[in-house]
């Protein structure tokens, strides 16, 4: 199969239109069979309950070439859960797990002159999202949905080396106790847009959120979770109802504990004993772990010893460990690399 004629390792990360994606929709209390299209446009009634009250739900994962030349996808079947947790919170239809893994199958199989090719350091990235699409006017749940998946081809991540992140302590909330900041809705992310631009004319690059409760305990970022490890090399996440479940940073617990030989705690983490920690990390899909050099709470800093420079050791190895499995350098737990082709 012949590649788009794309300069792979120049990609940032945005929406490059690709030939195929996914569609299926919900109807009279079922999903339709599904099928690729070509039409990336979606034509929608004025009232579509998306567009009146934000039913909308959303996943990301990525496909990428192995070293030895095959495309897969990583663990995509916790994506699929994920949004039948989300789906279940929105009082939106489930999309069975099944036809989730076969739609990203799919889409990726048609759209394989554009996962990139391996060393390039770039991804073709996955969007599954489902949305109330009939008219909806009294504030109840839409009675009919489309899910979709398309994909874009982006960057590698680390562009031109690692840069280690300067995060501030928000006065923004992202989640509330009992809300919905476990799920994986465009709603927690509507309300972040103002702080994230609030943040980024002060010249930083994250948000570090607090439990809105008691503003004392580290929740997550607009859209990664915290990893830290401390000084006596132990690794540490916050545990909280109201963190999206990210599944990098499962895969990252899972590998320090049974690849590396680490000691792993999930538990609540005070922001009191942050500047304690030795190195800081932010899990998403699309970095897999970026540094974190410093926090800054309302002008008082706080230094990770790990520097501004690179990534701290700890860090790094569950980094190249992780990546090592994706690419298939590193035998891969059972069930986490899902061939394509
Ligand atoms: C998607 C997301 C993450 C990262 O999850 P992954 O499954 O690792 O990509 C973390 N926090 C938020 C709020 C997210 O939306």
């Amino acid at each position: 199969m012949e590649k788009k004629n794309i300069d792979w390792s120049n990609l940032g990360f945005g929406y490059v239109q690709t030939d195929y994606r996914y569609v299926s929709n919900f109807k009279d209390g079922a999903w339709d069979d599904g099928c690729l299209t070509t039409d990336a446009n979606i034509v929608l009634n004025e009232c579509a309950g998306v567009l009146q009250y934000a039913q909308t739900i959303f996943e990301g994962l990525k496909a990428y070439t192995t070293e030895d030349g095959k495309i897969v996808t990583f663990r995509p079947d916790l994506n699929a859960e994920r949004m039948m947790d989300s789906a279940a919170r929105l009082e939106m239809p489930v999309f069975p797990k099944e036809k989730f893994i076969d739609a990203v199958t799919k889409v990726v199989a048609a759209n394989a002159a554009y996962v990139p090719p391996f060393g390039s350091g770039a991804t073709l990235y996955l969007r599954p999202y489902m949305f109330g699409s009939n008219p909806v006017i009294g504030v109840k749940p839409a009675t009919e949905y489309q899910f979709r998946l398309f994909c874009t081809p982006v960057g590698p991540y680390f562009k031109g080396g690692v840069k280690p992140l300067t995060i501030k302590v928000s006065d923004f909330d992202r989640a509330a106790p009992n809300g919905t900041g476990h799920i994986k809705a465009g709603l927690n992310y509507a309300m972040s847009l103002h702080a994230i631009v609030t943040a980024h004319e002060e010249g930083f690059d994250e948000n570090m959120y607090l439990d809105s409760k008691t503003r004392t305990k580290v929740e997550e970022t607009g859209g990664a979770n915290f990893l830290f490890v401390t000084k006596d090399g132990k690794v540490v996440t916050p545990k909280s109802s109201s963190i999206l479940p990210s599944i990098t940073r499962r895969s990252l617990l899972y590998v320090a504990k049974e690849y590396l030989g680490l000691e792993v705690e999930e538990r609540e983490v005070y922001f009191e004993e942050v500047k304690d920690f030795a190195e800081c990390g932010l899990c998403g899909t699309a970095a897999v772990i970026s540094p974190v050099g410093k926090i800054v709470d309302h002008g008082k800093e706080i230094c990770l010893p790990s520097g501004m420079t690179e990534m701290g050791p700890v860090t790094k190895k569950l980094y190249e460990t992780l990546t090592g499995i994706q690419m298939g350098r590193i035998e891969a737990p059972k069930g986490w690399i899902h061939v394509i082709e």
